[in-house]
């Protein structure tokens, strides 16, 4: 460093992160450049009508569907890292259900069946859903088990070279618009465990039927699916990974995509807080800017002290998973805590608006209503809590 007689402090600096190399940041620029052009204008128009197909046939045609997907089904071969930058550049088309229906097919459908599939599998499904023409979603949970997976009902039965599939799944992302289901069964009752079983299951076989389109408080753009399963015969060939080893398999699943969503659960906090932040410099009461008054000062730095800790902690586990750990300790620990202060942040962000803050005009309660969903999807606050506690032997 240079001797300086005065050093002021860097509040403007723009350095990112170590674990962000120039190709991450330029990959950053290109994909915030696609997300305010191409899908942040129509964020009102799909919490209407739920975002189109066509938006996965643009992100496919872009690369960004398989930036860390391997390059021989398409991908572009990148680190963990890329994932994590498209899960917070999403954020800026401000459409929680956008960035969740593109998260599903990314970083929920896509890993399970690289890591366990067949050849035949990637090429049937992989390399169209990275293109950005085939559709893909996860099927865990059901009427009677959601936190329990253990306890879900969903038979897959063999019958010769088949399997006869039945039970249903609920809440199910991209459910309505899926060429394929990622789906957790049970083959066998009696273990365990060990009775699980992934079967990858395209939705126009017979037996299929998407119900229910279910309506929700927030992630209004995406389509959420009620699904039954009335004795759909597969092949053997539709099993994803090992049979009997399903559970393990949906398990590994679940800790990418409670990293990923911590990671978009910070970013979104960020963005309704420079929104909030901007709007507390404009609006006036008293004869002076709202943001002025200490006690508002005081909500900003709270609040950017428990975004910027949440953030601290998703890069850390991230470059662990990246580097070959399975820190799932922490990667519960980045899940509970990023989902909880995105909604603290969010609703004092609608405090800071006041009236503002309540109306859909701006925009600030659909940031609430959608963050919302992070306490309790990929896992619950409740069933966070239980994995960290009992990760130390209680
Ligand atoms: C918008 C949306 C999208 C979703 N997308 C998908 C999807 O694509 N695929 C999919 O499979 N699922 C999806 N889900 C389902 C989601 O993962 C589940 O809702 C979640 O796992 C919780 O399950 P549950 O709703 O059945 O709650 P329950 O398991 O019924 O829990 C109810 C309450 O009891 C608490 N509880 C349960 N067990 C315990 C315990 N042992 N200790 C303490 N408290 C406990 C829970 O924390 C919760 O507060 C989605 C949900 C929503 C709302």
């Amino acid at each position: 460093m240079a001797t300086a007689d005065i050093l002021k402090p860097d509040f403007a600096a723009q350095r990112s992160h170590f674990i962000f190399t120039d190709e991450h940041q330029q990959l950053r620029e290109s994909i915030r450049r696609f997300v305010i052009s191409e899908l942040r204008p129509h964020a009102e128009e799909w919490e209407e009508t739920t975002f189109p197909d066509s938006v996965f046939h643009r992100m496919g045609e872009l690369g960004f569907l398989g930036l860390d997907k391997p390059e021989a089904y398409g991908g572009q071969g990148g680190d963990y890292y890329s994932s994590l930058v498209l899960a917070e550049e999403m954020a800026h088309a401000r459409s929680g259900g956008l960035a969740m229906g593109v998260a599903v097919q990314t970083d929920m459908a896509l890993p399970p069946i690289l890591a366990f599939g067949a050849e035949e599998q990637k090429q049937q499904w992989a390399v169209p859903a990275i293109k950005g023409e085939a559709i893909l979603c996860l099927g865990i949970t059901e009427p009677d088990a959601g936190s329990d997976v253990a306890g879900i009902k969903t038979r897959a039965v063999r019958d010769g070279g088949e399997y006869v599939i039945s039970g249903s799944k609920t809440y199910i992302t991209n459910g309505h618009r899926a060429h394929a289901i990622v789906l957790v069964t049970k083959t066998d009752p009696d273990a365990g465990y060990d009775g699980f079983t992934l079967f990858l299951v395209p939705m126009d076989l017979p037996g299929v039927i998407r119900e229910q389109r279910l309506q929700k408080l927030g992630m209004h753009a995406s389509d959420t699916a009620l699904l039954a399963f009335q004795e759909v015969r597969v092949p053997s060939g539709a099993v994803l990974g090992q049979v009997g080893k399903g559970f393990y398999h949906i398990m590994w699943e679940l800790q990418g995509e409670r990293l990923i969503g911590a990671a978009g659960a910070v970013a979104g906090a960020q963005q309704v807080f420079d929104r909030t932040l901007q709007y507390a410099k404009e609006r006036t009461a008293f004869g002076r800017a709202i943001g002025h008054f200490q006690v508002t000062r005081h909500k900003f730095a709270e609040m950017a002290t428990k975004i910027e800790t949440a953030r601290q902690m998703v890069y850390a586990t991230a470059w662990r998973f990246q580097n070959g750990d399975y820190p799932v300790r922490e990667i519960t620990i980045a899940k509970l805590y990023a989902s909880r202060i995105a909604v603290e942040v969010a609703d004092e962000c609608i405090q800071i608006h006041g009236a503002a803050g309540y109306m859909k005009e701006y925009g600030i309660e659909r940031c609430w209503r959608d963050l919302r969903l992070n306490r309790i999807g990929a896992g619950s606050d409740e069933i966070m809590l239980e994995v960290i506690g009992r990760s130390y032997g209680l």
